[in-house]
C-alpha cells in the first residue's frame, strides 16, 4: 500500500491515521512527542523535531504528505514539496500561521474581517488606534484557544498590552457584536472539485470550543452565503486539502465576517465522523491523494461536545463514562492521552437527535454527567 506522511501526531493526526489505515494506506507520523496520540496507530512514528533532516528525508519518500498542525515549519513543507506531493502547500500554511497575512488574504478574496490595525512596534499605536477600541490585541503568530489575546478598552491599556506581549507583532481587532460563531470546512482539490460541509454553530467556554451544533440554527440563506465565502477564500489561496474557516455572525442584520482559518481538519468538524457521509479526515486522505472530495451531506442533526481534562478527578481518576456509553445515539472518541490537565482536549462525543436543539440539550446533559 502507498505510504502517507503527516506532520504532527496529536488528536487530529490520530484521527487522520485511523482514517487512512481504514482506507488502505500506511501512515508515517512525524512528532517529537514519544506519547503522540497518533503513534498508537501509525505504521511508523518518527520521533524527532519537525525540522530534523533525517526524518524529513523519510517523509519525502511517502507518496503524499500533509499536516495536522499549522505551526509546523512552512519551509520544511516547501522542501518536502520538491520530492513528493504536499498538501496544503507550505505557502498556504504560512499564511494561516500569521494573522497579518491571513487577514490580508481574507480581504484579497473580497471578504470582510473585523476592523483591525496591524501593530508591529509601539510607534504604530496612536490616538488613531482608538477607532479599533474596545478591541482585542492578538499576537500575529502562535495563538490558539484564546491564548495570546488581551482585551483592551483604552489607548493606554493597548500600550500596556503590547508591552505585555513583549513587543511581538500583533493585530488589534475591534470587538464585534457577536450574534453567533460558525465555521465552514471546505474540501478542495481544484476550482471545479470543491465541497463544503454544512456550517457548524460553535459555542465556546473560557475561550475553548465546547459545543458544535449542526445544522447551525441560522437562516438557510446565511448558511449558503457562509459556504460561498469559505469556498471563495479557498479558491483565492488555490488551496488543496481541508480548510476550516471561522466566521462571526455580527449585528442585527447578520453580517458575516471571517475571523480566522485553519489549514487542516478542525475541532468543529469532529461531528463529521458520525454524522456525515464522508468525514473530514477521510477528506484529508482523499484530497492529498488527488481524489475528488467525498459527499459532505449531513445524515442527522447533531452536537459535538469536547471533553477536556477538567472532567477528570483531581487525583487523575477517569470521568464517569457510563451514561454516555449507555446512549444509543452518542459516540465517544477518546484520544489516548496519558495525562489529563485542565483545558487539555482529551476526547469528544457526538450526539445525534431529531433536531439541533434536542441534540444540544442531550449533549449538555451528558457532558454534565461526566464529572464524578
Ligand atoms: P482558536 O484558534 O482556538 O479558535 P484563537 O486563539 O486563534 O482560537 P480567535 O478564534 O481569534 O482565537 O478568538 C477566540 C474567541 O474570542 C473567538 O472564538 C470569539 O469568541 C472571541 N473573539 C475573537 N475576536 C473577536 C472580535 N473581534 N470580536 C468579538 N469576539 C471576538
Ligand atoms: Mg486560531
Ligand atoms: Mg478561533
Amino acid at each position: 500500500p502507498a505510504r502517507l506522511g503527516i506532520l504532527g501526531g496529536g488528536q487530529l493526526g490520530r484521527m487522520f491515521t485511523v482514517a487512512a489505515k481504514t482506507m488502505g494506506y500506511q501512515v508515517v507520523v512525524l512528532d517529537p512527542d514519544p506519547l503522540a496520540p497518533a503513534a498508537e496507530f501509525a505504521d511508523e512514528h518518527l520521533c524527532a523535531a519537525f525540522t530534523d533532516a533525517e526524518a524529513l528525508a523519510k517523509l519525502a519518500q511517502c507518496a503524499a504528505v500533509t499536516t495536522e498542525f499549522e505551526n509546523v515549519n512552512a519551509d520544511a513543507m516547501r522542501q518536502l514539496a520538491q520530492h513528493t506531493v504536499v498538501s496544503p502547500s507550505g505557502d498556504c500554511v504560512a499564511i494561516a500561521q500569521n494573522r497579518i497575512h491571513e487577514k490580508a488574504w481574507i480581504r484579497k478574496a473580497g471578504l470582510q474581517t473585523a476592523p483591525y490595525q496591524v501593530i508591529e512596534s509601539a510607534a504604530d499605536i496612536s490616538e488613531a488606534s482608538a477607532e479599533f477600541l474596545p478591541g482585542i490585541l492578538k499576537t500575529a503568530t502562535m495563538g490558539y484557544d484564546g491564548k495570546g489575546q488581551i482585551r483592551v478598552k483604552t489607548v493606554a491599556e493597548l500600550q500596556a498590552a503590547f508591552a505585555e506581549h513583549n513587543g511581538v507583532a500583533c493585530v488589534l481587532e475591534k470587538m464585534v457584536d457577536l450574534r453567533a460563531e460558525i465555521s465552514v470546512i471546505v474540501c478542495r482539490l481544484n476550482n471545479e472539485q470543491a465541497l463544503c460541509f454544512d456550517p457548524a454553530e460553535n459555542q465556546h467556554i473560557d475561550g475553548i470550543l465546547a459545543y458544535s451544533i449542526v445544522p447551525a440554527r441560522l437562516p438557510q440563506a446565511l448558511q449558503q452565503q457562509a459556504q460561498t465565502m469559505a469556498k471563495r477564500l479557498a479558491d483565492e489561496l488555490d488551496y488543496v486539502g481541508v480548510l476550516a474557516v471561522e466566521m462571526f455572525v455580527t449585528g442585527d442584520d447578520s453580517v458575516l465576517v471571517v475571523n480566522e482559518m485553519a489549514p487542516r481538519p478542525h475541532n468543529s468538524g469532529h461531528h463529521t465522523l458520525n454524522a456525515c457521509v464522508t468525514d473530514q479526515f477521510q477528506q484529508q486522505v482523499r484530497l492529498m491523494c488527488g481524489l475528488t472530495p467525498g459527499n459532505t451531506a449531513l445524515l442527522s442533526p447533531c452536537t459535538m461536545a469536547n471533553i477536556l481534562g477538567d472532567v477528570w478527578g483531581d487525583d487523575g481518576s477517569e470521568p464517569n463514562w457510563l451514561n454516555l456509553q449507555q446512549q444509543a445515539s452518542s459516540h465517544l472518541h477518546l484520544y489516548g492521552k496519558k495525562s489529563a490537565r485542565k483545558g487539555r482536549k482529551m476526547g469528544h462525543f457526538t450526539t445525534l437527535a431529531d433536531n439541533a436543539d434536542a441534540a444540544l440539550q442531550a449533549a449538555q446533559a451528558l457532558h454534565g454527567s461526566l464529572k464524578k
